[in-house]
C-alpha cells in the first residue's frame, strides 16, 4: 500500500532532487545494461558447458553494489551524489529482474529521461511540523516539506519513500504495510448503496463518499457566480478572465473527482482482499433517478406526505449514482460480484425475513414488527442482500459450483 503526499521543496532542494533523479536513472540503466551483458555471456557459457553452478550465472545486488562503489570513485560527479539513493536504484533493478525471473513482469528495459522522474529514500525518517505539514529527511537535500492529508501513524511507520515529479508537482509516496486482512467467516459481503450512507456493508461498515469541504464549497459557488457574471458573447471566443475562472472551477472539480476515485479504489481493494464474494442489489439507474410516486396522507384528505422527491432530485443524486456505478465497475474488476433482487431490501428484516413498511422507523432506524430486531436501516439492508445470495437455490451443495454459476449470472448481466 502506498500513501502519496504533495511535497514542497525549496529552490535549492529542487536542484538536489533533480540530481537524485538523474543519478537514479543513470545507475539504473547502467545496472540493467550490465545484467543484460552478463546474461548474454552466461547463456554462452551454459551453451559450451563452462559452468553448471547457477549462482555463477547471475549477477546480484551485492556484486553490483561493489561495482557502484568503484564507479563512484571513477566518476567524481556521481561520487558527489548520495550513495544511499544510488544503491536504491540497484535494488529497483534487483526487484525488476526477480519479477522477470518469477514471470511476473517482462524483461526490464531502460528508463527514459521523461518517464523516470523519481528516486527512492530508504530508512524513512519523518517529523511532524504541525497539523498540516511534515518533513522527510532526504539525503543531501535535508528536510523536504510535505502536506499531511493522511493518518500520521501510517506515514510514520512507512518502510520507504519515493519522491516523484509528476505534472510539475513533487510528491512523496510512502510505502506502508497493507492493512491486516479482516476475519470474514464465509467470505460473503453484502453491500447496500444508499443516499444517507453511500455504502453500508453486512459487517457494519458505513462509508460516506468524500465531498468538498465547507470552504471549498463556498469557493465553488463564488466561482460559478463569477462565471455567470462574465457571459460568453455569441460567436466570440472566451475572454481571458472567463477562461481563467473556468480553469479554476475545473481544478476544483478535478480535486473532487480525484477524491472520489481514490475512495472507490481503496474501498474496492479492501473488499477484494478481505472477501471472496460481494453481493449487490441489481441497481436500476432509472429507478434511482425517477420521481417517486406521490404518497397521499390517509389522515388528512387532500394532502400529501413527504415522499423523498427532494432527496432524489438535484446534483447530489446524480453524483451518487455515478459513484455507485464506478464502485460497481471497479469491484467487478477486482472480485466476484453477484447481483440479487433489489425489491424491499430496505423493508425486510434480515433475522426473520418479515417484510413490512412499518419496519423502517426512519431513515436510519430499522425495527422489526415481528421479531423486535433493532438495527441501522442500511446495515440491515446489506445483511438482507447478503442473505438473499446465501439462500439462493443451488444445484449442488458444493460451494465452488455455486460460485461458478454465480459468475455465469454476472457475465450475463454485463452482456
Ligand atoms: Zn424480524
Amino acid at each position: 500500500m502506498s500513501i502519496r503526499q504533495r511535497a514542497y521543496p525549496t529552490p535549492e532542494q529542487t536542484e538536489m532532487l533533480y540530481t537524485h533523479i538523474h543519478h537514479t536513472r543513470f545507475v539504473y540503466n547502467i545496472a540493467v545494461a550490465q545484467r543484460m551483458m552478463f546474461d548474454r555471456q552466461s547463456r554462452e557459457r551454459q551453451r559450451v558447458k563452462d559452468t553448471d553452478d547457477p549462482s555463477k550465472l547471475r549477477l546480484n545486488l551485492r556484486h553490483q553494489g561493489h561495482d557502484l562503489a568503484e564507479l563512484r570513485q571513477e566518476l567524481p560527479w556521481l561520487g558527489e551524489g548520495s550513495s544511499a539513493v544510488q544503491q536504491s536504484a540497484l535494488r529497483d533493478v534487483e526487484k525488476a529482474f526477480s519479477n522477470f525471473f518469477a514471470r511476473r513482469a517482462s524483461y526490464p528495459h531502460f528508463k527514459r529521461r521523461d518517464d523516470a522522474k523519481s528516486f527512492t529514500v530508504r530508512d524513512v525518517s519523518v517529523r511532524r511540523l504541525n497539523r498540516r505539514f511534515g518533513v522527510l529527511t532526504v539525503p543531501k537535500a535535508g528536510s523536504l516539506r510535505f502536506r499531511i492529508t493522511r493518518d500520521w501513524d501510517d506515514i510514520r511507520k512507512a518502510k520507504s519513500a519515493r519522491v516523484t515529479l509528476r505534472n510539475n508537482c513533487w510528491n512523496v509516496s510512502f510505502t506502508t504495510d497493507p492493512p491486516p486482512r479482516r476475519e470474514t467467516g464465509d467470505g460473503v459481503l453484502g453491500v447496500d448503496c444508499g443516499v444517507a450512507i453511500t455504502l453500508a456493508t453486512s459487517d457494519r461498515d458505513m462509508l460516506h463518499v468524500p465531498t468538498l469541504s465547507g470552504g471549498e464549497r463556498k469557493r465553488f459557488v463564488s466561482l460559478e457566480r463569477e462565471l455567470a457574471r462574465k457571459p460568453k458573447k455569441k460567436g466570440e471566443p472566451d475572454s481571458a478572465n472567463r477562461t481563467k475562472t473556468k480553469h479554476k472551477l475545473g481544478r476544483l472539480q478535478q480535486r473532487l473527482t480525484n477524491r472520489r476515485k481514490d475512495f472507490i479504489e481503496q474501498m474496492t481493494t479492501f473488499f477484494a482482499e478481505s472477501y471472496e464474494v460481494a453481493v449487490l442489489e441489481k441497481l436500476q439507474i432509472a429507478n434511482m433517478t425517477k420521481r417517486p410516486k406521490p404518497k397521499p396522507d390517509r389522515v388528512k384528505t387532500g394532502q400529501f406526505l413527504p415522499n423523498g422527491a427532494a432527496a432524489k432530485s438535484g446534483l447530489n443524486r446524480a453524483i451518487l449514482a455515478s459513484c455507485w456505478g464506478m464502485f460497481n465497475q471497479r469491484l467487478s474488476d477486482k472480485m466476484l460480484v453477484v447481483k440479487v433482487s433489489a425489491s424491499y431490501t430496505s423493508q425486510q428484516c434480515h433475522r426473520c425475513g418479515h417484510t413490512a413498511e412499518e419496519n423502517r422507523k426512519s431513515q436510519a432506524e430499522f425495527c422489526c414488527q415481528q421479531c423486535g430486531l433493532v438495527d441501522n436501516a442500511d446495515v440491515n439492508a446489506a445483511k438482507t442482500i447478503r442473505n438473499r445470495y446465501l439462500q439462493q437455490p443451488r444445484d449442488t451443495g458444493d460451494r465452488v459450483e455455486a460460485v461458478a454459476t454465480a459468475t455465469v449470472e454476472t457475465n450475463l448481466q454485463i452482456v
